[in-house]
C-alpha cells in the first residue's frame, strides 16, 4: 500500500519525516488528529527492523492516542513520534536537540512526552529547545513520571470492573494477577495491596518481582512470565508488552476480567469477541491506561496534583460507561469504546470546538 493510501485508511492529518544527515537523525512525527486539540503523544526511541515498520508503528500509535484522548474527555488530539535507533548507543544530547527543533517547527500542533526509550531527563532537555513538550520533571514545573497516575487510573478501572461483575467496587479479597511489575505494575501492586487484594505477579526481571513481594510477602505469589495469564484469578492485568491477548493466551485465561496498562493488548481486533465468548470482561486498554495522558493534560493546564488525582478517578465512570454501552448495544467493549471516541470526535469536528 502506498504511503498516502495508508494515511487515508486511518485518517492521519500530517506525517513529518525528520532527517539530519550530520547527526544521522531519522525520526517520524505522526499527527493523527487535532480535531479536539493539539496532538499529544510520546517520543519512542527504538531500533526498527525497517523504516516501513517504524512508519507502521507511529501511524498505529498516533491513532490510538486520538482515541485515548477523546474517550478520556480531553481537549487534546492524537500524535506520536518515533526516533529510529538504539537509545543506548544512538541517543545523545545533540540528537535530542535536533529532534526537538523538528517538534518546535510544528508550532504546537504536536506535543511530545516520554515513551519507550526516552526518559524524563530527555524531556527536560527537549524543553530547553521547545515549549511543546509535557511530562517534564517537577523541578521544571512539570508533573513528573506519569506511571503513578497511570496506575491510579487502572485501580479505578478495576473498581469499575468489580462493580460491573460483582455489584461492589471494593477490591478487598480479590485476586489480581499482574504481568509486568515495572513502573506502572509496581505502583498498581501497592494500590491493590492497600485495597486489600491478593496478588500473583510475574516479570522477566527478578528484581522487579522481589520489590513487589517485599511490600507484603504474605499476600504476593509469583508466577512465570510465560504462564501468568493462565492464573486462576478475578482480574488479569497485562502491564508489560502489547499483544498479551492473542490466539494462544485467550483460551487459557482463567479470569473474570482483563484490566491492564499495556497498549495494544489485543493482538488482533477479533480478540475482543473471543474474550466475550470466553466469558471474560475486557476493559479496553486505551480507556483504562489513560491516566498518564490525563496527568499530562493537567500539567498543560497548570499542574495541581490534587485536582489531577481527582480527575484520574473519573476513569471509573468512563470504564463503567463503556461496559454499559457494550451491554446495551450488544457489542464488544472494544467497539463500545471506539464508538464513544468517534462520537466525541464527530461532535468536535461538527462544532469546530472541542466538546466539554
Ligand atoms: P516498564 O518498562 O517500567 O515495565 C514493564 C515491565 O514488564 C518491566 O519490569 C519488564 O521487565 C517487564 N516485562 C517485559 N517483558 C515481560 C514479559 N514477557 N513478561 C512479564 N514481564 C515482562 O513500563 P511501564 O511504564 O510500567 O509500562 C508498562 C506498559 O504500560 C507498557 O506497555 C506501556 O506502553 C504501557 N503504558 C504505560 C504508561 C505509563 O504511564 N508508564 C501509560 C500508558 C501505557
Amino acid at each position: 500500500m502506498s504511503v498516502f493510501s495508508r494515511l487515508d485508511v486511518a485518517g492521519h492529518e500530517q506525517v513529518t519525516f525528520c532527517h539530519d544527515r550530520t547527526l544521522g537523525l531519522h525520526a517520524i512525527i505522526a499527527i493523527h488528529s487535532t480535531t479536539l486539540g493539539p496532538a499529544i503523544g510520546g517520543t519512542r526511541f527504538r531500533r526498527y527492523p525497517s523504516d516501513d515498520d517504524a512508519l507502521e508503528d507511529v501511524l498505529r500509535l498516533s491513532r490510538a492516542m486520538t482515541y485515548k484522548s477523546a474517550v478520556a474527555g480531553l481537549r487534546l488530539g492524537g500524535g506520536k513520534a518515533v526516533v529510529l535507533g538504539d537509545p543506548s548507543t544512538d541517543k545523545s544530547d545533540a540528537v535530542l536537540r535536533a529532534y526537538a527543533e523538528f517538534v518546535d517547527r510544528l508550532g504546537g500542533r504536536y506535543l511530545t512526552a516520554e515513551d519507550v526509550g526516552t526518559t524524563q531527563a530527555d524531556m527536560d532537555l527537549i524543553r530547553e529547545v521547545t515549549p511543546w513538550v509535557a511530562g517534564v520533571s517537577e523541578a521544571q514545573g512539570g508533573s513528573g513520571d506519569p506511571s503513578p497516575a497511570t496506575a491510579y487510573g487502572l485501580l479505578h478501572a478495576m473498581r469499575a470492573a468489580a462493580l460491573h461483575l460483582w455489584g461492589d467496587p471494593a477490591l478487598e479479597g480479590r485476586h489480581v494477577a499482574i504481568a509486568g511489575t515495572g513502573k506502572v505494575g509496581s505502583h498498581l501492586a501497592r494500590h491493590l495491596l492497600e485495597a486489600g487484594a491478593r496478588l500473583t505477579v510475574a516479570d522477566v526481571d527478578g528484581d522487579a518481582v522481589e520489590r513487589v513481594i517485599a511490600l507484603d510477602p504474605a499476600r504476593v505469589d509469583v508466577a512465570l512470565p510465560a504462564t501468568v495469564h493462565a492464573t486462576a484469578c478475578d482480574i488479569y492485568s497485562p502491564c508489560a508488552l502489547g499483544s498479551a491477548l492473542n490466539d494462544a493466551t485467550i483460551p487459557e485465561l482463567r479470569t473474570a476480567a482483563v484490566v491492564g496498562a499495556a497498549n495494544n493488548q489485543l493482538a488482533d481486533p477479533a480478540g475482543a469477541a473471543q474474550l466475550v465468548q470466553a466469558g471474560v470482561l475486557y476493559a479496553p486498554d486505551y480507556v483504562v491506561n489513560a491516566g498518564g495522558v490525563i496527568n499530562l493534560a493537567e500539567e498543560l493546564a497548570g499542574y495541581d496534583r490534587r485536582r489531577a488525582w481527582q480527575r484520574l478517578e473519573g476513569i471509573f465512570d468512563t470504564t463503567t460507561a463503556v461496559f454499559r454501552r457494550a451491554d446495551a448495544e450488544r457489542i464488544t467493549t472494544a467497539d463500545a469504546a471506539d464508538r464513544m471516541a468517534e462520537e466525541r470526535l464527530a461532535l468536535g469536528a461538527a462544532t469546530s470546538q472541542p466538546p466539554s
